[in-house]
Formats: structure tokens, sequence, C-alpha cells
């Protein structure tokens, strides 16, 4: 692309570095020679205040609730869902709701900026019908594309297609045969604690390059760093013969569900849920605990009966007081990864072939088609084609979002890789958006399942720990929805 092309795109950027501020940001400056942080959203001087230590002087209670939810993100808003007939508070730092399931459009056309899919059968999906929304099947296998090569369903018909040696393909072969042949089920704990990279001891690296963009794309880690279970657990939904593609999604990912929840929920109580209200501290009193947070330029103290944190644990770890020292060490032993995800607006049709590809050794691990489920919808035209490219950082690359020029390198240098992929993607978007997280993911590296989380979600006297991070193997919205529903019958038997 040629600089004046360059200069006629329209660069859209979105989202918050500070995502898991206040701690994003104390992380972020560690980072070697990190820029000065150019954020969007009035709580960054807050999270700045936080991260160097200042402590806030909470104001006197102004108002009792029963519940003070922390955090809007599915786990959240599906928490007040649960809990709606209770006199509740819902805080959430950023000026929208959804968190990392955060639906945005384009000309009516729905996109995600994270969260992509459901599955059928999950709390989630459960949840949706409740809502009144219809989650489509995605019923079709991911393509990968690799050396110039578009390959239909690589792991079961696919692999004689690799544009690699018979040595080679050959190894894939044994490589899937030997990991089928795993009951993963039956020995958790074990293949919870081993690294997969132990699994791909002695096999060609291109297998290695093929996790190293799966993993980081699902759960935030490439195979040194991801626990075999969770790779396990996965593998046989799509390497499997036999398993059938249970995924289910709308225009906007799993965003869908949470723009339905926030709507169901302002109905009839706006005046319970704030966004750009960044909580400072939660302290556990005798008979309630005192809620401080930052709005409309002034801190506010609310009393309640019983708080669910739905922040990220590095989040809630730092302001929740009355965590004894093991449990806020399991905390902030979780890693997260950093994650930008790329929307590319597109006037005319590029690519409507595979709802979920794969696209290892580029600066995006995987590209989604936006209106996939609905594209074949007697009613339906496709007005722009919209793919979503996800686009996971090494932690210590998480610097890279910190500056505009950063995030718009990062952008750009997707937009080139995606172009040389394949003749027919030489094409340039009529847009190019950016959502930049700093900590959105939490990583699935070993041990994290079984002992991390266990350890670091246990309720505490008039607090509960509700997030996708309380459950696991991986960062999911169902799990979210599930960590919501635990939070919601435990508030309602105390
Ligand atoms: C790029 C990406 C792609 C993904 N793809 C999928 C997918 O295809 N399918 C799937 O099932 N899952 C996917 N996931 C995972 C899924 O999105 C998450 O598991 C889920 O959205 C987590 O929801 P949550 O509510 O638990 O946490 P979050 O979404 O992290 O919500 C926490 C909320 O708390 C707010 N908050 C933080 N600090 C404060 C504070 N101090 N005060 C007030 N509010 C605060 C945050 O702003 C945020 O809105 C993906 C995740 C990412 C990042």
């Amino acid at each position: 692309m040629t600089e004046s092309r360059r200069d006629f795109l329209r660069f859209v950027l979105a989202g918050s570095v500070a995502a898991g501020c206040p701690i994003d940001l104390k992380l972020l400056a560690a980072a070697p020679e990190a820029p000065t942080p150019q954020v969007d959203g009035d709580h960054y001087e807050i999270c700045h205040k936080i991260r160097d230590g200042q402590k806030f002087i909470p104001p006197p209670v102004s108002k009792r609730y029963d519940i003070v939810i922390v955090g809007g993100g599915i786990a959240g808003l599906s928490s007040a869902y649960f809990l709606r007939d209770k006199n509740f508070l819902l805080l959430e730092k950023e000026p929208h709701w959804g968190g990392n399931a955060y639906k945005e459009t384009y000309e009516g056309q729905g996109f995600a900026t994270g969260s992509a899919y459901d599955y059928i059968d999950s709390d989630s999906n459960h949840l949706a019908k409740e809502l009144g929304l219809e989650q489509l099947p995605v019923n079709a296998p991911d393509p990968t594309i690799v050396g110039g090569k578009w390959i239909a369903d690589m792991w079961r018909t696919g692999i004689d297609e690799l544009p690699y040696s018979q040595k080679t393909r050959e190894a894939f072969k044994q490589f899937r045969k030997k990991m089928l042949a795993i009951d993963y089920e039956k020995n958790v704990k074990q293949l919870d604690n081993e690294p997969l990279s132990k699994y791909l001891q002695g096999y060609p690296p291109e297998i290695t390059h093929w996790w190293d963009a799966y993993g980081p794309s699902n759960w935030g880690a490439k195979a040194a760093d991801t626990c075999t279970y969770v790779a396990l657990e996965d593998f046989h939904t799509f390497a499997d013969e036999n398993a059938k593609d249970d995924r289910i999604t709308l225009p906007g990912g799993n965003g869908a569900i949470s723009e339905k929840l926030a709507a169901v929920l302002t109905e009839k109580h706006t005046d319970q849920m704030f966004t750009s209200a960044t909580t400072v501290s939660v302290e556990q009193q005798k008979t309630s605990a005192h809620v401080t947070y930052f709005h409309e330029g002034h801190l506010h103290t609310v009393s309640a009966k019983l708080v669910i944190m739905a922040t990220p644990k590095l989040i809630a770890s730092r302001i929740t007081s009355g965590i004894s020292p093991n449990q806020r060490d399991a905390m902030q032993a979780i890693r997260y990864a950093p994650y930008p995800v790329i929307n590319m607006i597109f006037d005319k049709p590029i690519y409507n072939r595979g709802y979920d590809t794969w696209c290892p050794g580029n600066s995006f691990t995987d590209m989604i088609v936006a209106d996939w489920t609905i594209r074949n919808q007697p009613d339906y035209k496709q007005k722009n084609n919209i793919l979503t490219f996800y686009t996971p950082l090494d932690e210590a690359d998480r610097y890279k979002q910190l500056t505009e020029d950063g995030c718009k390198e990062i952008a750009l240098h997707v937009l080139r890789d995606f172009k040389k992929l394949l003749p027919e993607f030489n094409a340039d978007p009529i847009e190019l958006h950016m959502y930049r997280r700093g900590h959105p993911m939490f990583m699935a590296v070993p041990g994290n399942f079984t002992k991390i989380i266990p350890a670091a979600r246990h309720p505490l006297e008039k607090v509960f720990f509700a997030n996708a991070d309380s459950e696991g193997p991986e960062s999911l919205a169902m799990n979210a929805v599930s960590s919501a529903q635990k939070a919601a019958d435990w508030a309602n038997k105390k």
C-alpha cells in the first residue's frame, strides 16, 4: 500500500490498554522503555493514581444496596440479570458494557471486537435463549492458509494437502493419532500440569508453529506455556472424525449477548447501572462492605450487604480488602495476555470461504467472517465484508499498544500480512478498526486450572469472585456466565 493510500484509510482506535486498570498500567510501566501511554477514557487518571500508590479517602456512605457488582463484562451483566429482583448496583469502568464480549456495528452490520463464538447447550447459550436471542450454528470446519494454500479442514481431511514434505505430513498424522488416543478427561490433573511442548518433542517445528497460532488466539499462550489438558480438550473438537461442530454465534459474537443483557437491564434498572465508574476499593466491614468508586469527577462510597467482583483477579486482588496472603498470591499468579483485535471493513466481497480461518506464521493468528451464520438467510444481503483478525501479543510486547503509532503499526502489519496470504486478498479495506486490550485473556499455563484458579476464586465472607478467570481451563464467555450463576446462587443463599 502506498503512503497516500494509507492516509485515506480511516483508522479507528478503540478500547483501552487500561482495560485491566488499575493494574495494567503498573505492569505496562515495567515494559522496557515503555512510551508515554495514550489511552482514552475518563478513568485513566484514576488508574495512574492507584498505580502510583495513592490511597483514596472514601467519602461517607451515600447509599445502601443489597448487592454491588463490580465489572460490567458478561459475568457482571449476567450477575445483575440473575439478581435483578434485588436492590443491586452495577459498576463498569469503561464507557460501555461488555468487557471482552463487546459488539460494534458498521452501517448496521455487527462485528466482534473480542469474544466471537459460543457453544450449544452452554450456560451462555441458555441465557441467550432466555433473552430471546437465537445463536446460529457455525457448522463449518476451520480452514487453514499456509504457504499460499487454502486447506478446508486441516486436521481431518487436510493433512495430505499441507505444502510440506511427505515426512512432515506423516508426522502431523502421527501426532494427531497420539493426541487423540489420550483420555484427557481421566488425567485432568496430570495433563493440566504438563506443557504442551513436552508432547511436541521429536515432531517437526511446523506442528509447533500451528499451535503457536491456535493457542495464543484461544487461551493466550504458545505451546511452551500451554497446559496439555486445554490443548487436548480443544483438539478433540476439531481433529476427531466423529466430533460435531457445536459452535454457535451471531454477528458481534458474544458481544450480542452482552448487548442484549445491557438492553434488558437498562429498561428497568438504568439508575442502578453506571458506566465510566471505576471502583477503587472494596472494604469488608463487620456487617457490610463499603465500595468506593469514581464517577463523573467524584468519589462515592456505597454500602452493600454483598459484593460480586466480576473483574479479572489481577484487579480484584488489588482493590479488595480481607483476602488472605495465600489467596492474593494465587490471584496474582494468574497471567494475562495482551490482545488487540483488528477489524477490516471491505466494501466488496473479499473472503467468505470459512468462519474461522487459521493463518499460522503471521502477525495475526486467525480471522473470522463477521456475518457467517446469517450470510445465507433469504432476506440477508452482505453489504460490507467485515473480517475480524485476532492478534494476541506476547506478554513482553504489551507496551506496543501504548501509543497510537504503536497500534497503527500493529494494524498495518496485520493488513500487510493478510494481503500476502492469497492473491485475491490484495485489496484495501475502507476502514481499519483496532480494539486494544492490555490484559483481557488469562493464559492457560500449566497448573492454572487445577491449582491456581481454585486457590484464587475462594469467596470471602461478603465478596464473591465471579469472572471467566474463576473457572477455566480457558477464558470463555460461557464460563463467565457460569461464574455469574454461582455468584447469584451464593448471594441468594446468604
Ligand atoms: C480477543 C478475545 C477473543 C475471545 N474469543 C472468545 C470466543 O470466541 N468465545 C468465548 O467463549 N470466549 C472468548 N474470549 C473470552 C471471553 O471473551 C471472556 O472469557 C469473557 O468475555 C470474560 O467475561 P468476564 O465478564 O468474566 O470478564 P471481562 O470481560 O474481563 O469483564 C470485566 C469487566 O470489568 C471491568 N472492570 C475492570 N476493572 C474495573 C474497576 N476497577 N471498576 C469497574 N469495572 C472494572 C472491565 O472494564 C470489564 O468490562 C475471548 C477473549 C478475547 C480477549
